[in-house]
């Protein structure tokens, strides 16, 4: 029997073999899949697009579990309501999004070109370009392995934060609680994007910040940008071969970013006088420059670096393993924290891995 590797599911190319590996295709089979795992005791991986996973060499003993769900269903289409579209798990996240800009749906725009599964996306509201899906969410229908049933969440149960969301918070022995079904959005209806929030965005497209622009400029400007930063997936670029950005931006009472020199982006984060500080320039002023690590005398061997586009992806020059990666991403936090005394934290799940 060969062995399904997981370096071959990942957007990073890293992770030894898959115990078990199941792909599930509709929702009939993502629910016989999880309950068999889990009367059977077994450890279980759920992987979409494996684009915001780092596993480890050693690989993943138990069950992986591959949701490959594929579809949408439109609810209803109407120019009062707008658009109400259920998405199967396992659709691609950018196929979504490409489908409702050229149908003039609009509220997804600004997300073009993330990869992954559409069922990942609420796990860690993700979100780009002054947009995140939380704007657009109505409900995600989930499986329960607890109470071993069917639980519909609605937006506001969702609890989404910044890269957060109850789904990515609740986790027996590591893995989701709630495994994702459907994920249902309300779009508006018309060629018009949301409002431009993000003054990179707002000044490629000519528009002023809070402006909307047509949804197909957006997206074509979103990709453009996305790409320049190595942020859209391209099998002869090396640079995409990551998980993103490997570090959240910190969130820091206003004290501590008090004491940034002058220059250090920040943002308003919530209503108790939180800042969200911008870890790409954190890394990049505690003197990790693009492309760190692409000497072979380095920590990694030259096997992995920082993206010689963007400072806060970590990427696998091709021979990669999973502890190239961490010891990159390790040099890094230890360097921020010994010129800022600020911890960042890893975005992605770290399988078999610590930092
Ligand atoms: C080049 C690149 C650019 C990126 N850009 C962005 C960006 O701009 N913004 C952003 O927010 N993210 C970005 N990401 C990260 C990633 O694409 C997103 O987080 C994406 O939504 C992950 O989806 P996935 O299907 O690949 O999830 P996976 O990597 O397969 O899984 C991620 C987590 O979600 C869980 N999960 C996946 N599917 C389900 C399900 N059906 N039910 C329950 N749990 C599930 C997994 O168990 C795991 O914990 C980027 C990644 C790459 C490689």
């Amino acid at each position: 029997m060969t062995q399904t590797m997981l370096s071959e599911l990942t957007t990073a190319a890293v992770g030894g073999p898959a115990g078990t590996f199941v792909e599930a295709r509709t929702e009939a089979e993502i629910i016989d899949a999880v309950r068999s795992a889990d009367a059977a005791g077994e450890k279980l991986l759920i992987i979409g697009g494996g684009s915001n996973l780092l596993i480890s060499d050693a690989g993943y003993p138990g069950t992986v579990l591959k949701i490959a769900s594929q579809g949408f269903t439109v609810n209803s289409e109407d120019s009062c309501g707008g658009v109400s579209v259920v998405v199967q798990a396992g659709h691609n996240w950018d196929a979504l999004v490409e489908h409702s800009v050229l149908h003039a749906w609009s509220g997804l725009e600004a997300l073009s070109g993330i990869p992954g599964a559409t069922g990942g996306a609420p796990v860690q509201n993700v979100g780009a370009y002054g947009a995140d899906v939380s704007q657009t969410i109505a409900a995600v229908r989930t499986w329960d392995r607890e109470r071993n049933a069917v639980q519909t969440f609605t937006n506001s149960e969702l609890k989404f934060g910044y890269r957060d969301s109850i789904l990515k918070q609740t986790t027996i022995q590591g893995s989701p609680r709630y495994v994702v079904l459907t994920v249902e959005f309300q779009l508006a209806l018309g060629r018009m994007s949301a409002p431009i929030r993000y003054a990179e965005l707002a000044r490629s497209l000519g528009v002023e910040a809070g402006k909307r622009a047509y949804s197909n400029d957006v997206r074509r400007e979103v990709l453009r940008l996305r790409a320049s930063k190595g942020m859209v997936l391209d099998a002869s670029d090396r640079d995409t071969y990551s998980t993103g950005s490997f570090f959240t931006n910190p969130i820091v009472p206003a004290a501590a970013a008090a004491s940034l020199p002058e220059g250090a982006p920040q943002y308003p984060a919530g209503s108790d006088g939180l800042v969200k500080l911008s870890a790409a320039w954190l890394i990049d002023q505690a003197g990790f420059a693009k492309g760190f690590g692409l000497d072979p005398a380095s920590v990694s061997g030259g096997r992995a670096s920082l993206s010689t586009k963007h400072t806060l992806a970590i990427t696998n020059r091709g021979e990669a393993r999973a502890e190239d990666m961490v010891a990159i991403a390790r040099e890094v936090r230890r360097g921020v924290v010994e010129r800022f005394g600020i911890e960042l934290h890893p975005e992605p799940l770290l399988i078999g891995l610590a930092l």
